[in-house]
Formats: structure tokens, C-alpha cells, sequence
């Protein structure tokens, strides 16, 4: 029997409940929110959510669409939607029980005049990307004021322990307390959770952290990463010393070599940027650096190192040895970006590990 060649995605939704449990013990009292946006990171929105059935009660998501996954899956949770919404958005908000977060006074003053239903409220302390500013919390009215239930910022510099905007923030995000008397308040995601007991406030809402990535020595052992990804060696060659390898011929043999055609490229959310000997495949945990130019549907790569590697045998582009973090300084990039676009990859034999 030939196997089939398309490239395969693993989730290992154990994983995610292992990454959860973990940090349930290091949230002390703070409610632990899981980030489930795009797609849950390429994770599979639907799959993290029910693999955290009985553990997670409380998810964000960027818009009302995901939302409606994220309900479908969970019927009892608090489902928040971060960017906020619109007119068209309310029938599905109500439909789905979905909370806004508000991040401005219009929107507040908006929402507040078509319903009595509850909202968070999104504050700037220092990101400068979406919040009401806290100087404009005086033109809420004291109703508006007793009817926000959740308050949250979210931080700049979190993955800098040292960086004293860091600090700042939370001074920032203290001051704000005396103003909603009825609110929880939620301050940090994954870095900043790691930051100290004082970064917990009521809720840490996480989502790299439970999808396994993290550069942070603290953790880093005790995070099992969620995502796998395989691609099938398709053909391999002897490289002729002087030849080169793929579009451009930027690669150049200095000596015989062995080479490994993997079914796998840009066209499956592999960054092109990895080409030209930056980035590698893994057998086991052997490197086999990539040679040449990436292409859509096919890498080259070199196995002179292992030249047991034969057509219908997997190599490894994620796995134990080459995690996405490692793969994300390869492409100068982060390890959030690197799931999030292979999630996105439509040519994926998808297989998801369930909980056991
Ligand atoms: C995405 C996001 C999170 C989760 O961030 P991680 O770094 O993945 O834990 C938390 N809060 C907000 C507002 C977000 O946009």
C-alpha cells in the first residue's frame, strides 16, 4: 500500500486539558478565561471548548460569528466578544447569550440606551489599542458605572518582566477599582500571568499558555504543546555536487548531498521566510535544513544526515524538538503566529487526540 501524501495537523486536545489544569494551580483564586479567537489559535474553537467541558466557564472571542461556535459548544458558559459589536450583531447576541465588551463612550452611551443587558468594559492603561480612556470614565453616568460587571485592560510589555511599564499598568488598573462597584476585574493574559500573585486580579484571561506556547524558562516544561504538524517526504534525490535546489537557485550543493521533496509549503501556512536554510524539518529529533526557496506545495530539505528517509515516510515540521516557538525566532516571528496560520491550512489531514 502507497500511503496518502497530504500533510497532517495533530491536535492533542490531552494537552489542552493537561496546560489548563496546570495553570488552574497556579491561578490560586483567580478564575481561569480561555482566549478561543481565531479559531482558538488554529487550535479548533469547537474542540477546546469541549475538551474543557467541567473545567472552563468563561471564554473571549474577537466576534459575534465566534461566538455562536463557542455557544454551540458550551451552552452554560459566559461568552465575551472583544471587538465589539453592531446593530446587525444583536439578534445573534441575544440568540447566543454573548456579552459585548465595550471599549469607548459611545459605544457604552449606545448600548446602554437599547438595553438593560450586562457588559464588560474594555480600559487603556498603556497598550493604546482598543479601551475607554480613563479620564473619560467620569462622563459614564453612576448607572453606567453599576451596571459594568467586568472591567478589563490588557498589557503592553508583558513578556519583559523587567519592563516598568509593566508596573505602571497595574497602578493604572488599581485606580480604577473605586469606580465599579459591581465589577470583576481582569488585567492579564499568558505573560502576564506569570508576572506575580498581583497580575491575577478576579480573572486571567489565557490562550497561548493553554495551546502550549511560551518561551518563558518558568513554565516551559510544564506546557505540553497542543499542535503537531507532519508532511510526507515525497521523493528524495542525490544532489550532484554544483547543483542547485528549487526557484532561483539560491541554494548551491558545496558537496554531494542527499535531498528530501516534502509535501508542504507556503500554500499550508509554512512562513516562506524559513527557506534558504533558516528553517528546518525534524526527524526525530535530527535537523534537516531546509534548502532553497520555499515553495506553495513542496520544501526541500536535507537528509544527508539521515539517509535512511524514504518517499511515504513523515517528517516532522512541528513536533517535541522544533515547537512553534522555536520555529517563530527562526521566521522572526511569534509562536501565536505560527499555529494560527498552519490552523488555517485547508489541505490538512486533520487529527484530533481526544481526552482520555
Ligand atoms: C488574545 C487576548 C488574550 C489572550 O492572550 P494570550 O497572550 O494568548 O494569553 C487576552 N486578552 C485579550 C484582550 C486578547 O485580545
Amino acid at each position: 500500500m502507497k500511503t496518502s501524501v497530504e500533510p497532517v495537523l495533530e491536535i492533542d486536545l490531552g494537552a489542552v486539558t493537561h496546560n489548563y489544569d496546570y495553570l488552574s494551580k497556579l491561578a490560586q483564586k483567580a478564575q481561569i478565561a480561555c482566549a478561543v479567537k481565531d479559531d482558538a489559535y488554529g487550535i479548533g474553537a469547537k474542540n477546546v471548548v469541549r475538551a474543557l467541558k467541567g473545567r472552563c466557564s468563561t471564554f473571549f472571542v474577537a466576534y459575534v460569528s465566534e461566538g455562536q461556535i463557542v455557544r454551540s459548544a458550551a451552552p452554560e458558559a459566559e461568552i465575551y466578544v472583544l471587538q465589539g459589536v453592531g446593530t446587525q450583531d444583536l439578534p445573534l447576541l441575544k440568540a447566543y447569550r454573548l456579552t459585548p465588551v465595550l471599549s469607548s463612550l459611545p459605544d457604552v452611551q449606545w448600548w446602554t440606551s437599547i438595553t438593560d443587558d450586562d457588559y464588560a468594559l474594555m480600559i487603556e492603561t498603556g497598550l493604546n489599542r482598543l479601551g475607554l480612556r480613563p479620564e473619560e470614565i467620569n462622563a459614564l453616568t453612576s448607572l453606567q458605572r453599576e451596571k459594568t460587571t467586568l472591567v478589563l485592560s490588557h498589557l503592553s510589555c508583558a513578556d519583559d518582566p523587567t519592563h516598568p511599564l509593566n508596573d505602571l499598568q497595574l497602578a493604572r488598573f488599581q485606580a480604577l477599582k473605586s469606580f465599579f462597584p459591581n465589577a470583576r476585574f481582569s488585567l492579564s493574559a499568558s505573560e502576564g500571568f506569570l508576572l506575580g500573585a498581583s497580575y491575577l486580579q478576579d480573572m486571567v484571561r489565557i490562550g497561548a499558555l493553554l495551546y502550549g506556547i511560551n518561551r518563558s524558562e518558568a513554565v516551559k516544561s510544564s506546557i505540553r504543546p497542543v499542535m503537531s504538524v507532519k508532511a510526507a517526504v515525497l521523493q528524495t534525490a542525490i544532489l550532484p555536487k554544483g547543483e542547485s535546489v528549487s526557484y532561483g537557485a539560491v541554494f548551491k550543493a558545496e558537496k554531494e548531498m542527499r535531498l528530501a521533496v516534502v509535501g508542504l509549503g507556503y500554500g499550508d501556512g509554512l512562513f516562506r521566510c524559513l527557506g534558504e536554510g533558516k528553517g528546518a524539518f525534524y526527524w526525530q529529533e535530527r535537523r534537516l535544513p531546509v534548502l532553497g526557496r520555499i515553495c506553495m506545495d513542496c520544501t526541500m530539505c536535507d537528509i544527508t544526515s539521515a539517509p535512511d528517509i524514504k518517499p511515504g515516510d513523515f517528517v516532522d515540521v512541528l513536533n517535541a524538538f522544533y515547537t512553534a516557538d522555536e520555529m517563530a525566532v527562526d521566521a522572526d516571528t511569534i509562536g501565536y503566529e505560527i499555529i494560527s496560520r498552519f490552523g488555517k491550512g485547508l489541505r490538512f489531514r486533520r487529527l484530533v487526540k481526544e481526552t482520555s
